[in-house]
């Protein structure tokens, strides 16, 4: 998963602006990848449009492993239907670097193009090499300083960041979930199987976390010891309450077994609040979670295992 924010733009842009010098080519860009698409980042004299994968460069860039060179797209007829070939800026010439995750997942390319064949000194793909590994670098400090190493989903900070960032972007009108889990009886499960099973439990919900996180195109993070925040776009409470009880249920489902609990098993107890973007209810974040936690103690208090909304 990679981190795009703010900061990475700023470091793509300078890479970018980096490699024009050092290859002398005109465009430089870095093209960030999905399933089916590639994107811009840190456009240096280009301007396009998202292109589909079987249809770019970019996609021999990451097939090679290394750094790749096409020195005159007319004489290597392969690449002759990419898109960036085909139409503006008609690449003749493109270098490019395949930057990847700390987890080796390929994640786009660092390039250089231009509307003339160039050759490159073995220098000059020397420092595409050096660029790219220095992106590759900040992409791992980045992922360190914004993940829980335990459950691989995003630490407190990250979380909070995550989420008022989004409760900003989220237009008026718009339904958001503010929500707040805790495991139950969770020292007792400690106490019963000892830590590493703990930890492992805390694994197994956390990848229910960030698969719904996924589904769902929520903030997912961990925010304590075995306390996790959501914040969940949801139009109405109806629909707020079906993604929490999916989260319940997927718990109760893994049938951790658990003697310290009276439902036998691990399970989760989730505090939620409702908010309208901008309506007569919307005092931010902030008061949002205030509210979910209070709705999780009424959860606890209930008997847990359960969902609770405010
Ligand atoms: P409740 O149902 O009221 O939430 O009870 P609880 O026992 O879950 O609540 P409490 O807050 O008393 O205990 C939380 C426990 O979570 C205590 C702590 O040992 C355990 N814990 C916190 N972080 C970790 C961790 O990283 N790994 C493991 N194994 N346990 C942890
Ligand atoms: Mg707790
Ligand atoms: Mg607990």
């Amino acid at each position: 998963m990679l981190h795009d924010d703010q900061v990475m733009r700023e470091c793509f842009r300078h890479a970018a602006e980096i490699i024009k010098v050092a290859t002398g080519a005109s465009l430089a860009l870095v093209t960030l990848i999905d399933r089916n698409h590639q994107h811009y980042r840190g456009e240096a004299g280009l301007a396009v449009r998202p292109i589909p994968r079987h249809n770019s460069l970019c996609e021999y860039a990451i097939r090679s492993g290394g750094v790749f060179v096409v020195e005159d797209t007319m004489l290597r007829p392969e690449v002759q239907e990419c898109m960036l070939v085909q139409e503006a800026p008609h690449a003749r010439f493109y270098a490019a670097v395949p930057i990847r995750l700390p987890d080796g997942e390929v994640v786009g390319a660092l390039a250089a193009l231009d509307p003339q064949p160039r050759r490159l000194e073995p220098r000059q793909v020397d420092a595409l090499r050096h660029l790219g590994a220095m992106i590759e670098n900040d992409l791992k400090l980045r992922t360190a300083a914004a993940v829980d190493p335990l459950t691989q989903l995003f630490n407190r900070r990250q979380t909070l960041e995550r989420i008022h960032r989004q409760w900003q972007d989220t237009r008026a009108g718009e339904g958001l979930g503010a929500v707040m889990i805790d495991v139950d009886w969770f020292k007792q499960y400690n106490d019963a199987y000892g830590h590493p099973a703990g930890d492992a439990c805390l694994r197994q919900v956390s990848a229910l976390l960030r698969e719904e996180a996924e589904k769902h195109q929520m903030v997912a993070g961990r925010v304590g010891g075995e306390e996790f925040a959501l914040l969940v776009g949801a139009a109405q409470r109806p629909a707020l309450g079906a993604v929490l009880e999916s989260v319940r249920a997927g718990v109760e489902r893994f049938a951790i077994a658990h003697r310290g609990s009276p439902y036998g098993r691990v399970t989760l107890s989730i505090g939620g609040s409702h908010t309208l973007r901008n309506g007569p209810c919307d005092r931010g974040y902030r008061e949002a979670f205030v509210v979910a936690d209070r709705a999780l103690y009424r959860a606890k208090e209930a008997g847990r295992n359960r969902v609770w909304i405010e």
